[in-house]
């Protein structure tokens, strides 16, 4: 998981993976590890390709899942599946 840009917007955007597809809203699920602790956290938003299923994750979704990592982390979790819940 990159850093990403800072854009906020919630147009369309055109793929960078297969240059021909745009995306458009829906939801995924990404898998975080910290250490000991693995994560999987579900219906998270993200933009996907409507060509190639590619998943782009902006900035802000980005951080919060890391939050929700550091939180399993300090509840010593060893692996659990929990859902996207915006800060
Ligand atoms: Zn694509």
């Amino acid at each position: 998981m990159g850093t990403g840009h800072e854009d906020q917007e919630e147009t369309l955007m055109k793929c960078v993976i297969c240059q021909y597809g745009e995306t458009e809203p829906g939801t995924t699920t990404v898998t975080l590890t910290r250490g000991e602790t693995t994560v999987v956290i579900r219906d998270v938003p993200a933009q996907i390709c409507t060509t190639c299923g590619e998943e782009y994750v902006d900035a802000a979704t980005s951080k919060r899942l890391s939050e929700i990592a550091e939180t399993a982390v300090r509840e010593g979790v060893q692996v659990d599946v929990r859902r996207y819940k915006a800060a």
